[in-house]
């Protein structure tokens, strides 16, 4: 019988043996196929060996204990070939092997899952190493940070409860940091350390360093699924992983003294994009956590960049130079070498990396290479700037660009006047670029409930950890007063587009008292401040913003994007400032003015509630009289004399209405043709659901009352008796018009006037809710009589386009038929999405979170369509509605229209265009691009 085979779970990498390369990232993580990519380039990684993604996976299916038996064969082997490749021997002398253990999923998630360093230590090991090594110092320093990280990491032991020991320590001792403990100090501290693990574990810490590696994998799989990984990639959108790998890695000691170090680095700048020199940053005698924990001031890579920040920092040259010295300065020749790696790294992936190095006593070595996070800034940049270099292609270009990261682009920064003026109270580092104004506030928890009230804030903290992420989200902005460029708020913030100002040391945040000292000056919580995350100031009060500079590698990216894609990007507008700023962001022409938004506005509100509550008495009198039109109604009444008198009323009521109604309107229609210049622009008839519009409370109704020359009993009365109990599904869109024939009037009339007034203007009237193609062909008949009535008393041509939404589920259904009344068709996705769900547009927001969560739906579906079931009915009208008519032209203008997945349905269902709100126009632009390009 022939023998199952077992599934491979573990890979071994070093040197030309590596089993992985760089394309396995889905199955040994971004970290573990790196590793063994950069060990294949026989760039000097320590050897060590990943277990899958696969293994996780399955950690979660059959249960911890069977996977751990499962894997453990495949571990020991590979721990014997490590000793092999090492000289080394894991938990023995005299060459002990220590090991770390790390998470690396497939797309990294910084901070969010655990690492254990030092494995292996146990007093044999330990007695071997300072023979070994002559530097007692530096094993019970590694020993104390092996106590603590896998008691907290994976015994969960408070971490509190280590810093606290270690805190009375070096308070009893007069040690100001780390770096300062004794050898004698750091053995007390171990000594109290254990105190604490026993305490907490029930048991002593262990020696048995197959058990301290075997625990260690277990809890980094465990760490998939804690709270703040599991809110990570919620929040940035993660999903479709097995799991995470677990990297074992020989460790190498960058804390073993003066001429050790560990550091991290970027290829390119981050923020910026820029390349003018090496950025990155490091710590003499640390081991890799102290540079992101943001405990003590990293110091910078290069010569140039150092400068720079001591600039900043206003440092000066001599204290810069002998207190925070650069690595080229320092370590000339490892600066050199591992200059070269970045050189060649970069050639090698064609992408900007994050690197993660360590020198032991003078030798580099490289812990890890990864795609660098960046800002939107530096994407774009780095994107152009490589097209320049030949690195990569436009096309790839332009699929390297996330297109919702774009929106950071598009915020305005400060007014510099504005800024000049304003009391800059101390300048940290320009973490996350950007501008942010907002009320202080000082927790993570306070930071949501605030914003949760209305409020904008900036959230101050000495620094961020994980679990700050809820509060981070909710912030415009982040001050911390300690940590570097790579420290936790500052990588999370350029992941998030946040403005962030880091390591402000001026800072002192007192949480207890809810405020904060800067130089002199006290910020209470809700005091308002500003950030600029470009340069690292903090300011008094609030500061102007301006709009961001639309060209340079922005410009080019979007010339990359509008060269490729095959849709038209128009946008959702219904004012002349909106419509500007939507085609300074490259907007094709409007996809959907909402004419109902117009009334908003000032008095407007009176004249359109004067509409809507006459209209109705309006419509009943024509019944009573057997007449259609309003003027029949007019004459009838007037013979009448007398007993008509309230009818005349209710007539002059509402036309005085449409009277009001019809310049405003013609106003807005010519300003917004004005700003197309020339571009198309479809106009939605009236779509209000009337509740929103009406006067609810007494005082409102009051002041209609006087206005109409009413009692408030009768405004009461009207408003009662248009109370709907299903608006969404009631007396709107096409329904109105219906009714109401005078309002479509009155409304196709200012379009055509202001048409005729503003030359080149290309209208498109558009009917909504339709779900019945005779809906559609009573609205016609009255649009193309009023477009003649116009054209004859201008004695012009006007070019009007009439179409429909598709919104109502039937309406998708019989699509053909629609189509033979529809030169166009635009579908309302919103509606579609609430009728074709059966979902409830104001109300389903309360239970469609749980929804998500439970994967009932894997996107809310007014947020990102729903392709299977909304998208079908789209894709069905789609091949109706051209086999009726041809030419027929297609767009979307629900919220979808600018959402980067549902653009990639549109571009692959064959519609002509998306419409969206002017900010996600750049986004749709480049997601029309990247569709077409994936295609
Ligand atoms: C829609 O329903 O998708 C739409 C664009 O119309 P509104 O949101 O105004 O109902
Ligand atoms: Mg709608």
């Amino acid at each position: 019988m022939a023998k199952k085979r077992t599934k491979k779970y573990v890979y071994y990498f070093g040197g030309k043996q590596s089993e992985g390369r760089s394309q396995m990232k889905l199955l040994l993580g971004g970290k573990g196929a790196n590793l063994a990519e950069m060990a294949q380039l026989g760039l000097p990684v320590p050897p060590g060996f990943t277990i899958t993604t696969e293994a996780c996976d399955e950690y979660y299916k059959i249960g911890r204990k069977k996977l751990m038996a499962a894997i453990k064969p495949q571990v020991n082997a590979a721990l014997k070939k490590l000793e092999k490749a090492t000289g080394k021997t894991f938990g023995k002398g005299p060459k002990p092997l220590l090991m770390s253990v790390r998470s690396g999923a497939a797309v990294s998630m910084p901070g969010m899952m655990d690492t254990v360093l030092n494995l292996g230590l146990n007093p044999d090991t330990i007695k071997a190493l300072i023979e070994l090594t002559g530097n007692e110092r530096f094993v019970m320093d590694s020993y104390r940070r092996f106590i603590q990280m896998f008691g907290d990491v994976v015994m969960g032991v408070a971490h509190h409860d280590f810093e606290h020991e270690l805190d009375a320590v070096k308070k009893a001792r007069k040690r100001k940091l780390d770096t300062d403990l004794t050898l004698d100090d750091l053995k007390e501290v171990i000594r109290r350390y254990k105190r604490v693990y026993k305490k907490s574990v029930g048991k002593a810490f262990p020696t048995d360093p197959k058990e301290q590696l075997y625990a260690g994998v277990d809890a980094v799989f465990g760490s998939w699924k804690n709270p703040r990984a599991i809110k990570y990639r919620q929040l940035n959108d993660i999903r479709g992983l097995l799991g995470t790998a677990v990297n074992c890695q020989t460790m190498v000691f960058g804390n073993s003294g003066d001429n050790s170090a560990t550091g991290v680095a970027f290829t390119r700048d981050p923020s910026t994009g820029e390349h003018k020199y090496f950025y990155g940053e490091y710590l003499i005698n640390a081991q890799g956590e102290d540079v992101v924990a943001g405990i003590r001031t990293p110091q910078q890579i290069t010569l140039k960049g150092s400068r720079e920040w001591a600039k900043a920092q206003k440092i000066s040259e001599k204290v810069r130079k002998t207190e925070y010295p650069s690595l080229q300065e320092l370590m000339p020749r490892v600066f050199k070498q591992l200059d070269n790696i970045r050189i060649r790294l970069e050639k090698h992936y064609r992408e900007m990396q994050d690197v993660e190095f360590t020198i032991e006593d003078g030798t580099l070595y490289m812990l890890q290479t990864r795609t660098g996070k960046r800002t939107a800034k530096a994407a774009v940049k780095i994107a152009t700037d490589m097209v320049k270099e030949k690195l990569i292609t436009e096309k790839q270009a332009v699929l390297r660009v996330d297109p919702d990261a774009l929106d950071q682009l598009l915020h305005p920064v400060f007014v510099k006047a504005s800024e000049d003026k304003a009391r800059c109270l101390t300048v940290g580092l320009p973490a996350s670029p950007g501008a942010a104004t907002g009320q202080a506030v000082f927790g993570a928890d306070e930071a949501e409930a605030w914003k949760a009230k209305g409020h904008q804030v900036i959230l101050c903290r000495t620094e961020t950890s994980p679990e700050d992420i809820g509060g981070m989200a909710a912030s415009a902005g982040i001050l911390t007063s300690r940590g570097g460029m790579t420290s936790h708020a500052a990588v999370v913030a350029r992941g998030m587009g946040t403005c962030c100002v880091a390591g402000a040391g001026d800072v002192q945040i007192n949480y207890a008292a809810r405020k904060m000292a800067v130089n002199g000056v006290t910020v209470k919580q809700g005091d308002w401040i500003s950030l600029n995350g470009s340069t690292g100031a903090l300011y008094l009060g609030k500061v102007d913003t301006v709009d961001p500079s639309l060209t340079g590698p922005f410009g080019t990216i979007m010339k990359l994007a509008d060269k490729y894609r095959k849709l038209g990007v128009r946008t959702n507008a219904d004012t002349p400032h909106d419509t500007a700023v939507a085609v300074k962001f490259g907007a094709e022409g409007i996809g959907l003015c909402r004419t109902e938004h117009m009334f908003f506005e000032g008095d407007r509100i009176v004249s359109f509630r004067r509409l809507i509550l006459v209209a109705e008495s309006v419509k009943k009198l024509k019944e009573q009289h057997g007449v259609e039109t309003l003027e029949d109604l007019e004459r009838t009444c007037r013979k009448c004399g007398k007993s008509c008198a309230s009818a005349m009323t209710a007539i002059k009521q509402y036309k005085q209405a449409l009277a009001e109604l019809l310049p405003l309107q013609r106003k807005d229609f010519t300003g917004i043709f004005r700003a197309l210049k020339g571009r198309p622009c479809t106009v939605r008839l009236l779509d209000p659901p009337l509740h929103e519009f009406l006067p609810h409370d007494s005082a409102g109704q009051k002041e209609m009352a006087k206005i109409m020359k009413v009692k408030p009993a009768r405004i009461k009365q009207l408003v009662d008796s248009l109370h709907e109990f299903n608006p969404m599904l009631g007396h709107r869109g096409c329904r109105l018009g219906i009714t109401y024939p005078e309002v479509t009037e009155m409304q196709t009339r200012a379009i055509c006037e202001a048409a005729a007034k503003v030359k080149g203007s290309k209208p498109e009237i558009m009917v909504p809710l339709v779900g019945n193609v005779k809906e559609l062909a009573n609205q016609k008949a009255l649009i193309v009589d009023t477009i003649a009535a116009v054209e004859k008393a201008k004695k012009k041509k006007i070019n009007v386009l009439i179409g429909t939404m598709i919104e109502v589920p039937r309406a998708a259904m019989t699509a053909d038929e629609i189509a033979t009344e529809a030169e166009f068709f635009s579908f309302g996705t919103n509606d579609l999405t609430q009728m074709g769900c059966g979902f409830s547009r104001d109300d389903a927001g309360k239970f469609l979170g749980e929804y998500v969560e439970r994967g009932i739906f894997e996107y809310d579906p007014f947020q990102v369509l729903d392709q299977k079931g909304v998208g079908r009915l789209v894709e069905t009208s789609v091949e109706l509605g051209k086999k009726a008519r041809k030419d027929l032209k297609i767009g979307i203008c629900g919220e979808h229209g600018g959402e980067p997945k549902s653009v990639e349905f549109c571009h692959r269902v064959g519609l002509n265009y998306v419409s969206c709100s002017p900010f996600r126009v750049p986004i749709a632009r480049l997601a029309a691009a990247q569709a077409a390009l994936r295609k």
